[in-house]
């Protein structure tokens, strides 16, 4: 009776846990399933297999589980590979489970404990095909059903945790990343992670691979690498700012309540100014809402995305005022919330025409209406996907994937395609690191050769056969060039600056490396002043307004890496152009970032003197070593 009372209840236990919600009561199920299964302390080669047994008694189960087993690769004898993947996104849940595949041990984590995004995600067919391909029909029955090539965000992020969570990846919730400690020389432990909070038991993990899917907003640009002795330096993957023309998408998500009129609404799939001209000339006469391109898909909510001129937006009042600093335009405080709401509800009423003019807004994880505004006028791209580092002969590779690696722009929906690419590359890259131990610098050439493809993929351009699709690279891409990154380039993605490593590996490596350590505001006064010395026409007598005109910023950059800005193209009469082009330069070139707007530092006083110490400190740091 015991047996069949425990069969019943893990039936039971795997239907809540399939029919969870939230990713709260997700993992709340499934902790709770695994502990009536016994599977708490299970090692994780033998916890699919387990768990697989505990649900055998109910078919449905059973074909989806057995389905899945055969996505498990047999990576042979040897120690499992450790992952670590940080972040929960679609990305970093999609890699945790292929990892799991190649038989990798992994743990995931996440500073949020919550999947709160309705915006909607254009899914390419290879992502439908690969998502139906790993069960996610198990979880959400009516995905892409016919004609739909769409998601919402945190459904799909709900539906691959599930999976993630079956196929025995260790997920923990409300845990920040901040950096890497060093391995022990002696004590032979190996890489760990520097969390928030600090005594949470990922901190002890010991991993051999890290995978950042942190999203846009958090690319590992810059992360802690703490060493032995404590001394605490910064590294991080250097990044490429893309700017174009100025490009403002809106976002709006309305309840979806299936009224028959809203059920008759025809979902737009992406069109263009340039291709409804009428559609677009008519809403500008009629509703002076003027669109570069519209999407609207039918989800859990009716969610829209569209690309609207500054122009119109001013017309309209949703800017206050107008600024020529993109920043400044999109500041919270320049933005009249009413009328963006009024906006987006015209546009979304006036391109389905009217079928549903009573629906409400969605309401965000904040509680208001889901309705946003980004600028999409520059777009980031990392300068390489993969990086390993070396300390006290223990080797880490880390790798980037997602939105960290390949900025998207929304309304195209390159986000999670681009994303899952990156993801089976990666994958590839960490079989390899360990059935190819001894060679880091091949396989780091190779990932590199593999991401010079990602930016330029479309639906169009990969391969078709997709239920051929592995995570060799050469299933998807139909051609990679193999000497796009040689060797010898690869060597600056490798950092070993002990260099006690033996055979074919590399010089020390190029990377880099700031201090730490605060500046005193007299030393760095002093600094610049002697830096920029010789250039009399400068009066460098605070760190404020001293540094207005842009040409101050110019000619340090200039003194020390003179090919990067010539002083003829600084010009002191047009201090805003001056000094964003310099900003942009120290950004891109130097991994400079401003920590205020280019008009304020234009415009700056004493009261700006705590942020412009801010910025020339990421100068000195840099430069301060380097002979003036
Ligand atoms: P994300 O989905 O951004 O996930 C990153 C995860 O990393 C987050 O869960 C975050 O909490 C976690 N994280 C970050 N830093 C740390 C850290 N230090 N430690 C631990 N965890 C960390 N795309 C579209 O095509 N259409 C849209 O309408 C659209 N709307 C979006 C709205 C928002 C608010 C955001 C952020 C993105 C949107 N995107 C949209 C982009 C789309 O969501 C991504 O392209 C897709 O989700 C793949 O992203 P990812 O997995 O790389 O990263």
């Amino acid at each position: 009776r015991d047996k069949r009372n425990l069969v019943t209840y893990t039936m039971e236990g795997f239907n809540v846990f399939t029919e969870a919600h939230t990713c709260k009561e997700t993992l709340k199920a499934f902790e709770k399933l695994s502990v009536k299964l016994g599977l708490e302390n299970v090692p994780h080669e033998e916890f699919f297999d387990q768990l697989s047994f505990g649900l055998a008694k109910n078919w449905k189960f059973k074909r989806f589980l057995d389905h899945l087993k055969n996505k498990f690769q047999d990576t042979g004898k040897g120690e499992a590979t450790k992952v670590l993947v940080v972040g929960a996104g679609p990305c970093g849940l999609r890699i945790a489970i292929e990892t799991a595949f190649l038989g990798c041990k992994v743990v995931l984590i996440d500073k949020r404990d919550a999947f709160t995004r309705n915006n909607v995600l254009h899914l390419w067919p290879f992502t439908v095909t690969d998502l139906k391909n790993i069960g996610i029909k198990q979880f959400f029955g009516r995905f892409c059903c016919g004609e739909l090539d769409h998601i919402s965000i945190r459904r799909l992020q709900l539906s691959l945790l599930k999976i993630a969570l079956v196929v025995g990846v260790e997920v923990h919730t409300n845990v920040e990343f901040e950096g890497l400690k060093c391995p022990r020389k002696n004590g032979g432990t190996g890489w760990k992670a520097v969390c928030k909070p600090q005594n949470h038991k990922v901190s002890d993990f010991e991993f051999d691979v890290l995978v950042a899917a942190t999203g846009a907003r958090d690319a590992l640009c810059e992360y802690k690498l703490q060493h032995e002795n404590g001394t605490v330096i910064k590294q991080g993957f250097d990044r490429k700012e893309f700017r174009g023309r100025l490009s403002i998408a809106i976002t709006a998500n309305f309840v979806n309540s299936n009224t028959p009129a809203e059920m008759k609404a025809k979902e737009i799939g992406g069109v263009s100014s340039h291709f409804h001209q009428k559609l677009f000339k008519d809403l500008k006469a009629k509703k002076e809402i003027h669109l570069e391109n519209f999407v609207y898909y039918k989800d859990e909510t009716h969610y829209f995305v569209m690309t609207a001129t500054k122009a119109s937006l001013l017309q309209r009042r949703v800017f206050k005022e107008d600024f020529l600093d993109a920043s400044e335009l999109m500041e919270r405080k320049n933005i009249d919330v009413s009328a963006l709401l009024a906006y987006a509800r015209d546009a979304a009423n006036f391109c389905t025409n009217n079928a549903m003019a009573n629906i409400c807004f969605a309401k965000n994880s904040r509680g208001v209406d889901d309705v946003a505004m980004l600028d999409f006028s520059s777009k980031f791209e990392a300068v390489n996907a993969s990086h390993v580092i070396e300390r006290n002969g223990k080797k880490l590779l880390i790798g980037l994937i997602g939105d960290s690696l390949l900025e998207p722009f929304w309304p195209q929906g390159t986000g999670c395609a681009r994303g899952f690419l990156g993801a089976f590359d990666t994958a590839w890259m960490i079989r390899n690191w360990k059935s190819m131990k001894g060679k880091p610098l091949e396989i780091l050439a190779e990932r590199e050769c593999v991401y010079k493809v990602l930016s330029q993929t479309t639906p169009n351009n990969i391969k078709k056969k997709y239920s051929e699709y592995s995570i060799d690279p050469k299933s998807r891409y139909p051609s990679i060039n193999p000497k796009a990154v040689t060797l010898e380039k690869a060597k600056q993605f490798y950092d070993d600056v002990q260099e006690d490593y033996s055979e074919d590996v590399v010089s020390p490596a190029k990377r880099i490396k700031r201090s730490d350590e605060p500046v005193e505001f007299l030393d760095l006064l002093q600094w610049c002043q002697k830096a920029l010395e010789k250039h009399t026409h400068f009066n460098i007598k605070d760190l404020t307004t001293s540094w207005r005109s842009g040409c101050e910023f110019g000619c340090l950059i200039h003194i020390f890496r003179p090919h990067l800005i010539q002083m003829k193209d600084l010009d002191p009469s047009n201090p805003f152009r001056t000094m964003e082009m310099v900003v942009n330069i120290a950004q891109r070139e130097l991994g400079i970032y401003p920590v205020i707007t280019v008009s304020k530092m234009v415009n700056c006083s004493s009261e700006n003197e705590v942020e412009m110490v801010s910025y020339l400190s990421q100068f000195y740091q840099l430069f301060y070593e380097e002979p003036i």
